[in-house]
């Protein structure tokens, strides 16, 4: 039974048995009283009867104890104590005692009280004669003539009674135990009735302090119980339901947090590592994850990045710095260390973000090196020129043959020039994105073919064969212009590459939503560890042998732009000596997006 439910029935219980027991104190005393006062009416009634038989029999004068005789017989008939005493309180005749050892009985209440020109005496008490209770009853005797010759007296022990009273007793007791414990347990199942959907409530406040937030009141009792159980639901309900925006905005965040590309790691009051996202592993290239809840500096081991944070926890400003990481692939960092508000009054919390520059400070290079590439490519034809016209005015072009010679030098190095800066204006457009494309569906045999007209003599000139082989015509949609750009770079390379009598091949196929186009040629090829360079800017192999042949070092990086935007891709496969074979692989298709967007590089 649970306390609520003792309470209630230990109080009913208490209160039930008070008034029980008051209840038959109360009847008990009552009875006793009503029994005596019956049992009073009847020795009363009795003794009315006695005097008025005895009443006129003896004379004024006349000796009480004459009556003696008569007095036994009654007794003897009404079988209960008759006393006589006269107006002296002297005691005449008594049935239960010898008379003569009495004292005198005038001080007795009910004697007293007749002898005292009452109608009637009455008394209760213990007798100090049979040590019983007793029950007295007087009234006056009358002599003939009317006038007051003595008492006489009943008296019947009241003890007879008690018997009945305490059977009575015993009911009243049966009748209080049996009322008792059907009222334990009515109360105990009115009380159980009560407390169970009060119980219920509490296990729902229960659960949902231990966050089962779908735990709710389902029970059905009494009124006022149901609506408190309604107000806990709707409580549960709004927990629920803030707990749900929680817990998605949460979510979004820990996914914003996780696919952001900048490192982001939280750090608290004490240097611990709270939060720290994907990226943040990716830069610094551990696993951070471990070091979540331990000092920063178990898992942060550049000097530069440490210092930054503690400039940050020492300051609490906001300390920015570029971090070269020597020991991650000579990395390059923006790394920023942010203060922020702590979990309590007067802590600071800190973000680090790292942003890995890397990659924009290789092409910052990139680009300051180009221009002294370009500058430094553009030189040597200028000052071959510059060289070659201060020779001539000088007196040489008075000699015609020398004249003829440096003319020629002079044209082929203007031509180089002039191939050169359309080459750094390609590129420097193709940088800018501003090559328009017209997109449309282009057989590319047909440009292979277009492009071996042009190389043509320049083949012939070194008897090499071109060859076209084509399994299944190949058609992709992109840009003409742009599509001869490359397989002209490609084809004219594999011509200028390859010694006399060779031969150069274009293979066309397709594999899967993909056009495939081998450039093969049987040249000189491209010693191994060179060959992932050769798409390098100004990057020549054998720079004198390029330079002769009219290259400028550019054609393979304009190839790889090129191709790139038509979302392709190119490698070489190349034996020194035997030859090479760049391989190129366009969509069939341009993508939708790149469609509708019309059409920029
Ligand atoms: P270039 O104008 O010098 O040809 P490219 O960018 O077109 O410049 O080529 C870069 C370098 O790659 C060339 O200088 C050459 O050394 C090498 N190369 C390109 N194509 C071939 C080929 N088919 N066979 C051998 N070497 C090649």
């Amino acid at each position: 039974m649970k306390k609520l439910q003792l309470r209630i029935v230990f109080l009913f219980l208490a209160i039930f048995s008070l008034f029980s027991l008051v209840f038959s104190m109360t009847t008990t005393q009552l009875m006793e009283e009503r029994s005596i006062e019956q049992q009073g009416e009847d020795l009363r009634a009795q003794l009315t009867t006695l005097t008025s038989q005895l009443n006129g029999m003896i004379g004024p004068q006349s000796d009480l104890a004459s009556l003696n005789g008569r007095m036994q017989r009654t007794a003897d008939a009404v079988n209960e104590r008759v006393t006589l005493i006269d107006l002296e309180g002297n005691v005449v005749f008594d049935s239960h005692a010898d008379s003569s050892t009495l004292d005198n009985h005038g001080n007795r209440p009910e004697v007293s009280a007749v002898l005292n020109q009452g109608e009637v005496g009455r008394d209760v008490r213990t007798s100090a004669t049979t040590g019983k209770q007793l029950y007295y009853v007087a009234q006056p005797l009358f002599s003939e003539v009317g006038t007051r010759v003595g008492v006489l007296r009943l008296s019947k022990p009241i003890d007879e009674m008690e018997e009945v009273i305490s059977q009575v007793q015993r009911y009243l007791l049966l009748f209080v135990f049996v009322s008792l414990l059907l009222a334990v347990l009515f109360t105990a199942y009115w009380t159980r009735e009560l407390s169970r959907p009060i119980s219920e409530i509490g296990r729902v406040a229960q659960r949902l302090s231990n966050q089962q937030y779908d735990a709710r009141y389902t029970d059905r009792s009494y009124e006022e119980i149901d609506a408190l159980g309604q107000a806990v639901n709707e409580l549960a309900d709004n927990l629920e339901s803030q707990m749900q925006e929680i817990t998605q905005n949460d979510e979004q965040m820990r996914e914003l947090i996780n696919h952001l590309i900048i490192g982001v790691m939280l750090l608290d009051n004490d240097r611990n590592v709270q939060i720290v996202n994907p990226a943040m592993s990716e830069i610094l290239e551990m696993d951070l994850y471990a070091g979540v809840g331990r000092p920063y500096v178990e898992v942060i081991k550049s000097y530069g990045i440490t210092t930054l944070i503690e400039d940050a926890y020492r300051t609490h400003q906001t300390q920015n710095d570029e971090i070269s990481l020597f020991e991650v692939d000579n990395k390059v960092l923006d790394a920023n260390v942010v203060p922020i508000a702590g979990d309590h009054p007067g802590e600071v919390n800190f973000i680090v973000l790292l942003y890995d520059i890397t990659e924009i400070r290789r092409l910052e290079k990139v680009r300051t090196d180009f221009v002294a590439n370009a500058s430094h490519e553009l030189r040597t034809p200028v000052t071959a020129l510059k060289g070659f016209t201060e020779t001539l005015l000088d007196g040489a072009m008075e000699d015609k043959e020398i004249l003829v010679e440096f003319l020629t030098i002079m044209h082929k190095e203007s031509i180089r020039l002039d191939s050169m800066v359309r080459d750094i204006l390609q590129l420097s457009k193709l940088e800018h994105r501003t090559v328009q494309m017209e997109i449309e569906t282009i057989s590319i045999r047909e440009i292979v073919e277009a492009t071996f007209q042009i190389v043509r003599q320049k083949a012939e000139s070194k008897e090499i064969s071109l060859e076209i082989e084509e399994k299944t015509p190949v058609e992709i949609e992109g840009d003409e212009n742009l599509l001869k750009q490359i397989l002209l770079n490609l084809i004219n390379n594999a011509v200028t590459y390859t010694p006399e009598k060779g031969y150069v091949k274009v293979a066309l196929g397709v594999e899967g939503d993909e056009a495939v186009i081998h450039v093969e040629d049987n040249g000189i090829g491209i010693p191994e560890d060179e060959q992932s360079r050769v798409f390098e800017r100004f990057y020549r192999v054998d720079k004198a042998r390029s330079r002769n042949a009219g290259g400028t070092g550019l054609g393979l990086s304009i190839v790889k732009y090129l191709v790139e935007n038509f979302n392709g891709s190119i490698s070489l496969d190349s034996k020194i000596g035997l030859g090479t074979t760049f391989t190129v692989h366009l969509p069939l298709k341009r993508k939708n997006e790149q469609k509708d967007k019309k059409d920029e590089l």
